[in-house]
């Protein structure tokens, strides 16, 4: 019993609604199985979407990105890379 396709579904759906077969042979017709085909007939199934890839909780994914006016790379404001560069800058002098 592998995934159900939309186009499955859809299949199911049209045997549920036009012909009003019975969950056992629209199953046995679709290779979906009856459980799955209830779920359908309820409207509680969901096609099997791909997950988006995860935005990182993380600092930087609230920061707003920016062009740098310094180094002039798309960076998150403010830029992280620059902040360092100053501080080591800073640092040689004293
Ligand atoms: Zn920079």
């Amino acid at each position: 019993m592998g995934k159900v396709t939309p186009h499955q579904a859809e299949a199911v759906r049209q045997l549920l609604d036009d012909e009003g077969k019975s969950i056992r042979v629209i199953s046995k017709l679709t290779g979906v199985s009856r459980g799955t085909v209830s779920r359908i007939a309820a409207g509680k199934w969901r096609p099997h979407v791909p997950k988006k890839p995860e935005v990182r909780d993380t600092p930087d994914a609230k920061r707003p990105v920016g062009l740098c006016p310094v180094c002039e790379v798309k960076v998150y404001m403010p830029c992280r890379a620059c902040a360092v560069r100053e501080f080591m800058r800073k640092k040689r002098r004293f």
